[in-house]
């Protein structure tokens, strides 16, 4: 909830969670869980201190999924009253309700529960899975996650703060969303501190046998030991990126920055948890030149962590303001040039989604209404690059100067709130539109936000350093061998784009005649792998078939997952049949985000 002061005007209701905390909200948390990796469950409490809005509320309505409630208990753990609760019906997304009457003079309720083997935000890996010889746990909370293993509010527009003691295996490091350890401790028993409020989509754990290795006195970062050093090396701007980051925007307000690189099964390329982004390790490239992903996170401790969407309906309000601040970080640390070819990578993916989506579908309006659906599934690309495109459309109109001072205002002045597209626009007017004759007419905020498609006042997107790019392909496709053109200083983001402009028809020859030259099957950069794999299944190209097998049964990253399965089912002939077969073998290496997404395109493999 926000803490502004004085009535809130009628706070939007989330259609994905059952709390009601206009009367009853949530406010801190003491929990205690022990992790188990032999029955894959998280058992122990959670103890919730909460604000009632009167004497009339009465009830707790807490989110749970597939969760074991041992026991409920107005007040503390040791000292509470075992009570009734009860379990509403089961929705396959949205779970059930905990329902848990209240006493008039009730400050607390204690949970005890345990997760299920296969609860959704927790990924287990065994030690063949990971780097190292160790079993690895991650939970993965957003969007509505948290509920599968911890029963809370689960909703963007609650906040509290939370402390917890988290025992796990003594040779394993136990992380949070939180004041984190640096070294083992004997007796694998860890504490935990969040002062700041969060939602419950960044309640964040992790267990594995990772090591810590401090980049400044504020930033560093945890990985297997095996991954470490070069994570170390790929990461070295961190400390960099939060100074400009805060020159830009105002002060980091979370004390520490870490990263945590996970095994490669991690479904996503980052996930903002407060004081330690969790990262995949498919952005060590080596050459540092994936780390905008990490700038993307890092601007999450702005938008999103500390002005967070209400619901998942606003979206776009986290994730537009994070890719407009990520792009600004990196022009920033490297030029406009380099912040170019960010910016049109980005748009070749929105208009990508677009024409998936179709010119009317409303999930191409920057607010959604994702009501009776799983929030994940309606979270596209659209929130980001739309929701950028809305912002630098407004940067043209008014100047980067007045923009900014807008942005760290609006930072400023709603930090550890909630922010509904309503109000947001109602901000908006008041602070920038109202102040500038005719600016509002001309950005249409309206027909941005709920309307479809790009609207026609955009600016263009180009990129000086694509342009050669494309020329040089050009070129190729008119004759001139591979080997001549002048890819000499090319960075990843230009192999990228040669790749997506290839024509959709090259064959085995040409293929085989780039792959001779450039070696892109053994590339050990991920973003150029997952361009170039495409290109290889849809023209039959055998030769990169071990390294799409490899790819697909180590990685996660349901981004790179998704276009090469759709790829697999529309090869010729045995197209469907082999991407089935891949599936049914590789599906155990991912997480549930990712085969939510992949059963639903390729069905669930039966198992045996
Ligand atoms: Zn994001």
């Amino acid at each position: 909830m926000s803490a502004s002061s004085g009535p809130q005007p009628s706070a939007p209701t989330d259609p994905h969670s059952y709390a009601r905390p206009t009367e009853v909200s949530v406010r801190h948390l003491a929990l205690h869980l022990t992790v188990d990796f032999a029955t894959q469950t998280l058992a122990g409490h959670a103890t919730w201190q909460l604000t009632r809005s009167g004497a009339a509320a009465t009830e707790l309505l807490l989110d749970s999924r597939d969760l074991l409630i041992e026991e409920v208990l107005l007040g503390e753990a040791d000292a509470g009253m075992p009570t009734d609760f009860e379990l509403g019906p089961a929705d396959p997304v949205l779970g059930q309700a905990l329902r848990i009457a209240l006493h008039p003079d009730t400050t607390a309720v204690t949970v005890r529960y345990r997760t299920a083997p296969g609860a959704a935000a927790l990924q287990w890996l065994r030690p063949e899975q990971t780097a190292g010889t160790q079993p690895f746990l991650f939970t993965q909370s957003q969007a509505i996650l948290a509920r599968t293993w911890l029963p809370c509010q689960d909703s963007p527009g609650v906040r509290f703060t939370y402390e917890a003691q988290i025992t796990v295996p003594t040779q394993l490091l136990a992380l949070m969303s939180a004041s984190n350890p640096q070294q083992l401790r004997p007796d694998g028993r860890y504490h935990f501190r969040m002062e700041q409020p969060i939602p419950a989509y960044l309640m964040a754990l992790a267990v594995g046998d990772v090591q810590f290795e401090p980049l400044s006195a504020r930033t560093g970062v945890y990985a297997e030991p095996a991954t470490l050093p070069g994570a170390v090396d790929e990461f070295a701007d961190l400390e960099q990126m939060v100074a400009t980051a805060e020159e830009m925007y105002g002060p980091y307000r979370w004390e520490r920055y870490d990263l945590l690189v996970l095994p490669p099964s991690f479904p996503f390329g980052g996930m903002e948890n407060p004081r330690l982004t969790f990262v995949t390790p498919t952005i060590l490239a080596g050459d540092r030149s994936l780390t905008s992903l990490v700038a993307h996170e890092l601007a999450h401790s702005w938008s999103g962590n500390l002005v967070t969407n209400a619901t998942w309906n606003d979206f776009w309000l986290n994730e537009g303001f994070t890719v407009y601040f990520e792009r600004r970080i990196m022009e920033r640390l490297y030029g406009r040039p380099y912040a170019e070819m960010l910016q049109a990578l980005g748009h070749a993916g929105l208009l990508h989604t677009l024409a998936d989506l179709g010119p009317t579908s409303p999930d191409t309006h920057l607010y959604l209404n994702l009501a009776g659906r799983d929030p994940d599934e309606g979270l596209t690309d659209i929130a980001y690059e739309k929701g950028d495109y809305f912002l630098l459309t407004l940067e043209q109109l008014v100047g980067r100067p007045a923009l900014d001072t807008f942005i760290k205002e609006y930072f400023g002045s709603h930090a550890f709130q909630s922010m509904d597209t309503t109000s947001f626009i109602r901000y908006l007017r008041r602070e920038l539109l109202d102040s500038h004759p005719g600016l509002e007419a001309r950005l249409r905020p309206e027909a941005w936000i709920y309307g479809p498609g790009i609207p026609d006042n955009a600016p263009p997107v180009g990129s000086e350093r694509f342009a050669a790019v494309d020329a040089a392909g050009q070129s190729w496709q008119q004759g001139t061998p591979a080997s001549q053109l002048p890819t000499a200083n090319w960075s990843s983001h230009e192999w990228v784009r040669f790749l997506n402009q290839l024509p959709a028809n090259a064959g085995v020859a040409q293929l085989s005649e780039l792959d001779a030259t450039f070696d892109f099957t053994n590339s050990g950069n991920s973003e150029i792998l997952a361009a170039w794999l495409p290109r290889t299944i849809a023209a039959g190209y055998t030769p990169a078939e071990e390294a799409l097998h490899r790819f697909l049964t180590r990685v996660g990253r349901r981004k790179f997952l998704t276009p090469l399965y759709k790829e697999l089912l529309a090869a010729p002939a045995n197209g469907p049949a082999r991407a089935r077969r891949l599936y049914a073998k590789a599906r155990p290496n991912y997480h549930t985000v990712a085969t939510s997404t992949l059963d639903a395109l390729l069905g669930r493999p039966t198992d045996k």
